[in-house]
Order: structure tokens, then sequence, then C-alpha cells
């Protein structure tokens, strides 16, 4: 910590609070996350330090911490990768940042190492980080670097999408939905959303779509078919594939593009009706996104954050400590929003 002179001879040590994280030290249960603390860093030559307000909870994180994604990090570690706060300190080459900014954290998979979001202080580097506009708050900027990223990345260069085609988000009361709901509205399509309660209904409705279906009822493929006056969606954005590929593929307008977001197992599927409608199925992971991607995809959303498209919606706030609480709703359905951890 700094050194101030005492009011006699001596020199009083003013220690700086330890930094608090959640640690890993193994694979596993939600249980193992623990609080810890530890010396607060200094940032290197090229890295940011960030001040932490907020974490977000991303449903990757639970798959990561349990040991059973394709990416296993080095025990031990520290959980998450979206957060928000304002950068405290930065080394002597890092020329676009300065202490007092505010800003959002996301991995931009350029290989540049990072701590967690789980935490009260993170290191970063300057390409891993975006301006948090005054009129954002940290709890939504924890919000941003996953499911926005995600977005971005299927809508414009997997899907393809245009102004005007019609888009199905299927699953779109969650973080990444309502996300691509804004997105998709903002760019001029015509957008119909899914969800599975009231509740979240509303949500997927105040972000901007047109048609809001309910996932759990009966007919409501034949809800979304109405829609598209039975031409079918242009694009697809899928969360559960698991449960609807078979069913999407037959919502696909010719030509239809369907991006493949989330998946927690397998399905049986009619290829017949993928040739038929000449369509594309594709998929997506944030983690295999190229780095060149990132600088595009932040500029679009940075700018949707400033002039008020973009709003991300925060579920729930908790401490830091309820990280285990946070890894078990995260997995739950009927939640609308993102889960944040507050260091
Ligand atoms: P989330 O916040 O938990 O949202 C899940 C969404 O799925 C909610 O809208 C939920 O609605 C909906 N849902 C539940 N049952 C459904 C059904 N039968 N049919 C359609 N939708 C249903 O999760 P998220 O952060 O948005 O992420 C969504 C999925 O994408 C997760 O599996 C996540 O791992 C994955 N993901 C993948 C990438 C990638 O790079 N590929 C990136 C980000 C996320 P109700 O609860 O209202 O029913």
């Amino acid at each position: 910590g700094p050194v101030e002179p005492g009011n006699g001879h001596e020199f009083l040590m003013i220690a700086s609070a330890p930094m608090r994280s959640i640690v890993v030290r193994e694979f596993g249960a939600p249980s193992v996350m623990q609080v810890e603390e530890s010396a607060t860093p200094a940032p290197g030559a090229a890295q940011v330090l960030v001040r932490v307000h907020a974490a977000g909870v991303n449903p990757v994180d639970t798959y990561i911490r349990s040991g059973v994604y394709a990416i296993k990090p080095a025990l031990p570690f520290t959980p998450g990768i979206d957060g928000a706060g304002v950068v405290e300190a930065v080394g002597s080459d890092v020329t676009t940042w300065k202490k007092g900014d505010r800003v959002y954290l996301f991995n931009d998979n350029s290989g540049t190492p990072r701590t967690g979001t789980y935490a009260d202080h993170m290191l970063c580097g300057p390409t891993q980080i975006g301006r948090l506009p005054g009129n954002v708050s940290f709890a939504q900027g924890a919000a941003i670097g996953v499911p926005y990223g995600t977005v971005y990345y299927a809508l414009l260069r997997r899907a393809q999408a245009r102004p005007g085609e019609t888009i199905l988000i299927h699953g779109a009361s969650g973080g990444v939905g309502i996300a691509a709901v804004q997105a998709a509205r903002a760019l001029g399509m015509t957008v119909i959303g899914t969800a599975g309660t009231e509740r979240g209904m509303g949500a997927v409705e105040d972000a901007g779509a047109h048609v809001v279906v309910n996932h759990r009822t009966d007919g409501y493929v034949d809800a979304i078919t109405k829609a598209t006056h039975g031409r079918g969606a242009d694009v697809i954005l899928e969360m559960n594939a698991h449960l609807n590929l078979d069913k999407d593929l037959t919502l696909l307008a010719r030509q239809g593009r369907l991006v493949l977001i989330g998946n927690r197992g397998r399905i049986e599927i009619d290829p017949r009706a993928i040739m038929a409608r000449e369509a594309t199925v594709t998929g997506m992971v944030l983690f295999n996104m190229p780095a060149a991607e990132f600088a595009w995809v932040h500029a679009a959303i940075g700018a949707g954050l400033a002039n008020g498209t973009l709003r991300p919606v925060v579920n729930r706030e908790l401490p830091l400590a309820e990280a285990p609480a946070a890894h078990d709703a995260v997995l739950e359905s009927g939640a609308v929003g993102k889960i944040v951890l507050v260091p």
C-alpha cells in the first residue's frame, strides 16, 4: 500500500485492503467455489487493473466449474468471464484507458491472460474491456460480454441477418435471448420471441419483440407459423437445440438460416426439412470466435449501449459469497435476464 509520512519521525504503512475472490481449487459441485483473500495485484506493463463492481453469471461458468466443458482452466482459478467496474490502474504501455474509466469486461480470444471476474479486482488486457456509458449500470455492464457478443456474431456473421427479414428467437427471455431481441429489432427485423412464463413473455415484449409466444403451451409452433403468414422465419437463433431443432426445421423459410447457440443433449431430426428449404444450419461457440471479429462486435455493442437500443436486463444481484447459489439459479428455467454477483 501507499506509504505516508506520519506526524512524528516514523512512517505509517497504510496497507491496502486484501482482494477478495472466488477460488476453485478442484472441479465439482457449486460448493467448490469459496471466497479467499489475497494481495491486490499491480498491473503489468500491458495490463489493466479493474475494480469489479458486478460480475455476470453465465451458464458456461457452471460447465467450466464442473470440469465437463471443453475448456478446463489450470487449478486453482477464479471463475467469471463477464463483469463491469472502474479502471483502477494501467501498466506503462497502456494508452487507451486511464484510471477512473467505467468499463465492461469480456474475453476477446486473443490469448492475453486475464483473471476471473468473480472478484473485487481483476487483471486483463486493454482489448478485453469496452467503454460503459453513464446510462448503463455496473450490474447491466456485467450482462454484456457473453450474451451480446454471442448475439452480434450469431446474427450478423453466422446468420447474415438483414433488415426486413423475420427472425425467431427461441428462448428469448434469458441473457442471450433478450440481447438478441434488442439487437434484431434495432437492425430492422421482424422479431418473434419465445418464453416459458408470463414474466418472461413480458420481458421479451419490453425488449422489442413484435410477437411473443409461450414455448410451454400446446400449439405454439402453429402460432409461430401463423405469425410468419406461413412463410417461416428467415433466421432462427436456438437456445435449446436438443429440444427444438426438429421443430425449428419446419419453422424455417426457404433459404433460411438457423444458428445453434445452446444445446444440452442429442435429438433426432428429418434432414429432408433442410433440403426442401435449401436451409443452412450452422453453429457457433463464442470461445471459437476468431479474435479479429471482436473489434466490430464490440463497436456494435458500444453504439447500441450509448444510443439506448441495447438495455441489458438484470434479474437478481447476489453477494460474491453466494456464487454457489447463483450457479444453481442460472440453470433453473423461468428466470428473466441475468444473475449478477456483487463483490
Ligand atoms: P438463460 O438466461 O438461462 O436463458 C435460457 C432461455 O431458454 C430462457 O429464455 C428460457 O425460457 C429458454 N427455454 C427454456 N426452455 C425452453 C424450451 N423448451 N424452448 C425454448 N426455449 C427454452 O441462458 P442464456 O445465457 O440465455 O444462454 C442460453 C443457452 O445458450 C445456454 O444453454 C448457454 O449455455 C448457451 N450459450 C451458448 C453460447 C455459445 O457460444 N454457443 C453463448 C452463450 C450462451 P424460460 O425459462 O422462460 O422457459
